[in-house]
């Protein structure tokens, strides 16, 4: 068994943070004025990446998956993938899709086959609006760049009531012809990102309306006891779509995710406030495998303890987290 925490539910999925830094602003993720930036001594160097994701699979990690800040600004990204690809374990990615044309050979070289790109419009201008960058020609050159390449994608769409809950059925028609799974996010609290509930669109509403647009051709497909997403396909369209209503729907039940800082603490949960510092026991010479296991097994069973929608919408709680961009997505 990988990981077992006191709820039963084992861990072996790891998400590492390779940097705070990112080339987008998206304003949902980081605060408007951004974030003070971390000395770089103070994250993990490529070799120290290695070093803490070799224990944890060592204690049964069979899957990690790399994100930032955008892990693809690292300059030493290459010499990072290179060394986990000398793990058994999958490789995955969660990125902007900015700078994936310069690592397309590098993902086929190490086996990282499973890409998330984030994309939260398609339409030129609000992508520039939500991002306050004008990349997404880029972005969608890229997009058909993987979709050439046969890599596994997904698409993560943050949606916003008023801003792209007007797209949701061109996303879902996005599928028709592309092998792509998009998955709606519903959009949560962290630390300075000015949530409101009822700027969320919650899963019920964008199941709602795709009944309202697809009627008998929506179809749901069979969950895995992992999945973060309740998935959906339209008959006869190549890829798929669902949603991700860690807000109204947690699934924390199935969660066998933990995560990394840039700057080395591990995090039980998304929404935990509690981190335990594994890099300074590292350069310290201190063994972590110990650390690691009192982190998992100290999990809470419903998202770090705000087990209820009063408690998840309560600002003491929700805002007392590291914003989106320096948790790592
Ligand atoms: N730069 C990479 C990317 O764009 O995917 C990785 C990091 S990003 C923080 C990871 C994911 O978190 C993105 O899909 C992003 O949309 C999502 N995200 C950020 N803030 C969020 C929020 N407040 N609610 C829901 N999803 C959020």
């Amino acid at each position: 068994m990988a990981l077992p925490d006191k709820h039963n539910r084992n861990h072996n999925y790891l998400r590492i943070s390779l940097t705070e830094k990112c080339n987008l602003r998206c304003a949902y993720c980081m605060p408007a004025e951004g974030i003070p930036l971390l000395p770089s001594a103070k994250l993990m160097q490529a070799d120290e990446v290695f070093a803490i994701a070799k224990t944890f699979v060592s204690l049964g990690v069979d899957k990690i998956r790399l994100t930032g800040g955008e892990p693809l600004v690292r300059k030493d990204f290459d010499v990072i993938l290179r060394n986990l690809a000398s793990l058994p374990v999958e490789l995955a990615i969660s990125t902007n899709g900015i700078l994936v044309d310069k690592h397309v050979a590098l993902f086929k070289e190490t086996g990282l086959q499973k890409i998330n790109l984030s994309i939260d419009s398609l339409q030129a201008e609000k992508f520039a609006q939500i991002t306050r960058r004008n990349d997404f020609e880029k972005v969608m050159r890229n997009l058909d760049l993987l979709l050439e390449n046969n890599f596994n994608i997904k698409l993560n769409v943050v949606l916003m009531r008023g801003f792209n809950d007007d797209e949701i059925i061109d996303f879902i028609n996005f599928t028709k012809t592309r092998k792509v799974a998009v998955r709606f996010i519903e959009f949560m609290p962290f630390g300075g990102n000015d949530w409101k509930a009822d700027k969320m669109l919650s899963l019920e509403e964008i199941l709602g309306m795709a009944k309202n647009a697809f009627g008998e051709k929506l179809i749901a497909l069979k969950n895995h006891e992992n999945d973060t997403a309740k998935n959906f396909k339209i008959s006869g369209y190549a890829g798929s779509w669902g949603v991700i209503s860690t807000v109204t729907s947690p699934f924390c039940a199935g969660c066998n995710r933990l995560r990394l800082t840039a700057d080395g603490k591990m995090k039980n949960c998304l929404f935990s406030n509690q981190e335990m510092d594994l890099l300074s026991a590292l350069r310290e010479k201190k063994p972590i495998e110990n650390l690691v296991k009192i982190a998992v097994w100290d999990k809470h069973a419903i998202r770090a303890g705000m087990d209820t929608p009063e408690k998840f919408a309560d600002k003491n709680l929700n805002q007392d987290n590291r914003s989106m961009i320096a948790i790592g997505g």
